[in-house]
């Protein structure tokens, strides 16, 4: 097979004219053929060389003239060529060998073979040359072109060496399987369920990173799915593994809330490509397990499950390495008001809890209902119907409270400066007090969110509470 005229980027023609002058052969291999069959978009362009790759790109980078970086990574044997919206990286061609408590290998020199053999997996494999005599023909030795026709992921070598040696490529299988929607061979998959435990001398950050593409993909749940099979999500994730089961009591069940909360996160990635919004669906039930309770007559409980699962949420994102910022504030959030408009829509909704939520919800309100509608995952169509139709009746009220009284993101129009000013107070429990009275007040539509209506309010609560102005 020849690919050359999907060489097109005019990099292509430096390189071959520095492969030929310097005599050395030279191939762009990896991700970016894979994904020129693939019909998908690739963004790096790898080259080896079979000889130095450092003092290779340093000739394309001066032949790329002007406005052109070089970056030389001399502890990895590896170069960057960047210029505008060129990037490629050069590495010499070499043989790898590992020891068991790193995944960083010995590296000597070697052919595109060695090379080809150290990739993880078949369809990674590809390689396309670059010298001019034999330019865009395919180099296929483990027959990745049929895997990838057939949507195999399969290692160029015996996979229990392949994962052992390195076992970012078992996060890296599961990952790659679950984006393009391939079917790991099965002694593949096999070899990544002996190898599990190996994934402890991975850091967090590179686990973290698979996780975010495979919840980035169409249909994230399948990535879940492999690694609960395979053993990895109870080492990585030990609090989802937690949600999988089925107990049941006196003849009542309660559903699996692991399959639930992959439902879920499927009904979330077909409406929002937010990445935080799909964690949020994966931590959403995380308090289910701590808060069961079997009741003879109300059969399977989860009270509190929000609260427990929002108070779980930092310590896993500490641990996992994911941001402790505004993405963590986000997913708690979530995950503690998760129930609220399901509890509102089975209530009758008053202006008083739509004006609760919409405080305590502020701008995660979109993100908010959606996860609530994802999270109607019940066979009953019936059911599905009446949820539907509160729903409806829910995002109605919200809308027609929030247009009329501002709640979302909403300051109580008192500030505690004002308290401490008019009562010659410093800070004190009864500012809070007082101050707490006027949001509930406002809140509940005691009073309306204004000024005056709330200065007034604060006189009759601080008299209550024996103040008066001096
Ligand atoms: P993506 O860009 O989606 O992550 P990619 O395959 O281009 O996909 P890179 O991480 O850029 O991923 O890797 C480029 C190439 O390097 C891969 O196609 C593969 O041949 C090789 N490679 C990357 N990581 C490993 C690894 N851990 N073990 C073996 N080969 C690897």
């Amino acid at each position: 097979m020849n690919l050359k005229e999907h060489l097109d980027n005019p990099v292509f023609p430096i390189i071959t004219s520095v492969a030929d002058e310097e005599g050395l052969e030279c191939y762009v291999i990896g991700g970016f053929v894979r994904d020129i069959l693939l019909k998908r978009h690739s963004k790096d362009i790898d080259v080896v060389v079979v000889g130095s790759g450092v003092d290779f790109a340093t000739k394309v980078a001066h032949k790329l003239g002007k406005g052109t970086h070089l970056a030389v990574y001399r502890n990895f044997g590896t170069a960057q060529v960047h210029k505008k919206n060129i990037e490629v990286e050069f590495v010499g061609a070499r043989r790898e060998s590992y020891s068991r408590d790193s995944r960083k290998p010995i590296v000597e020199d070697g052919t595109l073979r060695d090379d080809q053999n150290r990739r993880d997996f078949t369809i990674n494999a590809l390689a396309l040359s670059l010298n001019s005599a034999t330019f865009g023909e395919m180099l296929d030795p483990f027959n990745g072109l049929e895997d990838l026709d057939n949507k195999i992921i399969r290692t160029p070598l015996d996979p229990d060496i392949t994962f052992s040696d390195d076992p970012l490529r078992m996060m890296r299988a599961i990952r790659f399987a679950t984006q393009l929607g391939f079917y790991i061979e099965q002694r593949t998959f096999d070899a990544i369920a002996r190898n599990a435990s190996r994934i402890e001398i991975i850091s967090k950050e590179r686990i973290l990173d698979e996780l975010n593409k495979m919840i980035l993909s169409p249909k994230p749940s399948m990535g879940f799915l492999l690694l609960e099979e395979a053993g990895l999500l109870e080492l990585i994730f030990p609090e989802l593994h937690a949600l999988k089961g089925v107990e049941t009591r006196e003849g009542m069940g309660h559903k699996d809330n692991f399959r639930h909360t992959l439902t879920v996160l499927d009904n979330v990635a077909e409406k929002s490509d937010d990445l935080w919004l799909r964690w949020a669906a994966v931590f959403h039930d995380l308090g289910k397990p701590a808060s069961k309770r079997f009741d003879k007559k109300l059969g399977w409980t989860f009270h509190n499950h929000n609260y427990i699962g929002a108070k779980m949420v930092p310590p896993i994102f500490r641990r996992m390495k994911m941001p402790v910022g505004e993405p963590m504030r986000f997913v708690r959030n979530l995950v503690m008001l998760h129930m609220r408009p399901i509890v509102l829509s089975e209530d009758e909704i008053t202006d008083s809890a739509i004006r609760r939520l919409l405080f305590e919800a502020g701008d995660d309100l979109e993100s908010l209902m959606l996860l609530c509608e994802a999270d109607i995952t019940s066979k009953n169509p019936e059911r599905v119907k009446r949820y539907s139709r509160n729903f409806a009746i829910v995002r109605k009220k919200l809308k027609d409270i929030e247009e009329k009284d501002r709640i979302r993101n909403f300051q109580p129009p008192v500030s505690g400066k004002v308290i401490m000013e008019t009562f010659n107070l410093s800070p004190c429990a009864e500012v809070g007090v007082i101050k707490e009275a006027i949001k509930d007040a406002i809140l509940d539509g005691l009073i309306p969110n204004e000024y005056d209506a709330a200065y007034e309010f604060m006189l009759k609560k601080a008299a209550e509470i024996g103040l008066s102005k001096p």
